[in-house]
């Protein structure tokens, strides 16, 4: 099950992580991704981070049977790196669909945008700017923060290390080099133009509603 989606409430098993279903076929983000990057990101990038997060938390458990924690550091920073790769991942994919088909922000999205950051163009103009200036490798994340109560735009050039505690993602853009440089080579800035077309507003009002606890203020923006 797809945890961005599930509403069963259980507990993921320890090491019970799998590769969430994606929502559409390889080729149906052409022509802004192409399906081999798609393929290769998805099957390899992804399923690694999966694979990753379960060895470090088989790892962990065992440690806890033995009490033995002398690896415990480097097991910590697998958890965390890999369990961050697998969750921004999951909010990637569930952030997109094919080109034109993601409809427009819900009545949530637009309220807290509108809140948070004036005007749409405003909103997408800062996140835009943000995620071309990542460092390297990393995420531009749109997050919704329970203790200010609002969306908040946040670079990660690093996922491991939280850039503000308690942020849960609602709309995420990969901006590693293997999400874009088979067809976009080294001009990302192309590819964060482009992958504005992709956008599941449907898919990021459902996240904020969930997130946020659904209940808008009663005075209008
Ligand atoms: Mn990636």
């Amino acid at each position: 099950m797809n945890h961005e989606t599930r509403t069963d409430f259980l507990p993921v098993p320890i090491g019970g992580h799998t590769l969430p279903e994606l929502k559409y076929p390889f080729n149906a983000l052409e022509p802004v991704i192409d399906m081999q990057t798609v393929n290769i990101h998805y099957s390899k990038h992804h399923k690694a981070y999966v694979d990753a997060l379960n060895k470090a938390e088989l790892a962990l458990e065992q440690a806890r049977n033995k009490g033995d924690y002398q690896y415990i550091k480097f097991w910590e920073k697998e958890l965390a790196f890999n369990g961050s790769g697998h969750i921004l991942h999951s909010v990637y994919w569930d952030s997109m669909t094919s080109p034109g088909k993601g409809g427009k922000p819900g009545a949530h999205t637009s309220y807290y945008i509108a809140h948070c950051f004036g005007t749409p163009d405003a909103f997408k103009a800062q996140f835009s700017a943000a995620a071309k200036a990542v460092e390297g490798s990393g995420w531009c994340v749109l997050g919704w923060s329970p203790s200010f109560f609002r969306l908040e735009i946040l670079q990660s050039e690093k996922h491991q290390n939280l850039t503000q505690w308690g942020v849960i993602p609602v709309l995420a853009c990969d901006v590693w080099e293997h999400a874009y440089y088979l067809k976009y080579k080294n001009a990302r800035p192309d590819y964060v133009d482009a992958w504005w077309q992709l956008i599941d507003w449907g898919a990021a009002e459902q996240r904020l509603i969930r997130a946020s606890g659904g209940v808008l203020p009663i005075q209008p923006v």
